[in-house]
């Protein structure tokens, strides 16, 4: 069940380089080469079950439903389009996407206030479209997932609960959320104090993922290291990769001096190289958890036994 409703991040195609937001926690600014007409084609037929359409924001390029009956047509099973879904409170738009074969909406969903999402997103009114698109997602004919991402930062992250609690409460038949940290790219570089410390965090991340599990939406977790997430480290993104590629390494994350004696460093990348520029080590703490036992939960949870 897991890789039909969670998104791939196999195959990726950028279909431009614009956006109708200007989030001050965006990673993609700057950084992003769209695939023109040849390079999307290549991308549909390498993609075999997966294929994961962004970039920068993938619902203003004019073909996108073309483009995603297309891929579908050759035999593309799942389709992930990573949206901020303001475009999809056109309702007829949004049931032409899933009626062309998108299967998860991958939607950047950075509050659940409307003044703090228009801060955050600089864009007046984002919200409010935002939630829209997502109620006609949801509500739209068609077998579909619809998974959030919360880029956690230093003006959202006491919301964690409250948000955690307005998901459960509004948006009925959502699959998935995902907490991830604002990386030190794109506009970041510009307003470090953007990123906040985790031990900060996690108190607030702990009670927003025990208000998604009872209200049984999943819940993941990206870049934050293990020891940072005592009880909820099946959670962990990283651990579900570490598991699937049989080793804890990943790009841009480092294990420090303490990870030589924790229980979890094979299944822990460590901290992430910009975060520890910003905040250092001093945070870490050697886990004592049975990796067995994490390992087992990080199994359920991916196969959505919550
Ligand atoms: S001590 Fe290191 S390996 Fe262990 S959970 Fe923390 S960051 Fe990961």
């Amino acid at each position: 069940m897991a890789g039909d409703t969670e998104p791939s991040f196999t195959e990726l195609v950028n279909l431009n380089s614009k956006c109708n937001q200007r989030c001050v926690f965006c990673a993609a600014e700057g950084l992003i080469r769209p695939h023109g007409p040849a390079g999307i084609a290549a991308a549909i037929k390498r993609a075999g079950r997966h294929l994961t359409i962004s970039g920068w924001e993938p619902t203003l390029h004019p073909r996108l439903p073309e483009i995603v009956a297309r891929a579908r047509a050759r035999g593309v099973k799942n389709i992930t389009l990573f949206t901020n879904a303001i475009l999809l409170d056109d309702a007829e738009y949004a049931r032409r996407l899933v009626s062309a074969g998108v299967t998860t909406f991958h939607i950047n969903f950075p509050s659940h206030r409307s003044g703090l999402a228009d801060r955050l997103t600089g864009t007046p009114g984002s919200h409010e479209r935002r939630v829209a698109g997502i109620r006609n997602v949801l509500g739209a004919p068609g077998k579909k997932y619809v998974s959030l991402v919360f880029v956690m930062n230093s003006l959202n992250y006491r919301t964690l609960p409250a948000c955690a609690a307005y998901i459960v409460k509004n948006f009925p038949g959502l699959v998935h959320v995902l907490f991830t940290t604002a990386c030190v790219m794109g506009r970041v570089r510009k307003d470090r104090t953007l990123v906040p410390k985790l031990s900060k965090v996690r108190p607030y991340l702990a009670k927003a993922q025990g208000a998604l599990l009872k209200g049984r939406v999943k819940c993941l977790v990206e870049n934050v290291p293990l020891c940072l997430m005592p009880g909820f480290e099946h959670a962990s993104f990283d651990a579900r990769q570490a598991l699937l590629s049989g080793r804890a390494g990943a790009p841009a994350k480092a294990h420090h001096a303490v990870c030589g004696t924790c229980s979890l460093n094979t299944l822990c990348p460590g901290l992430r190289e910009d975060y520890f520029h910003i905040h250092g080590d001093g945070e870490l703490k050697a886990s004592r958890r049975a990796p067995g036992e994490v390992a087992r939960k990080v199994r359920l949870l991916k196969a959505a036994h919550l």
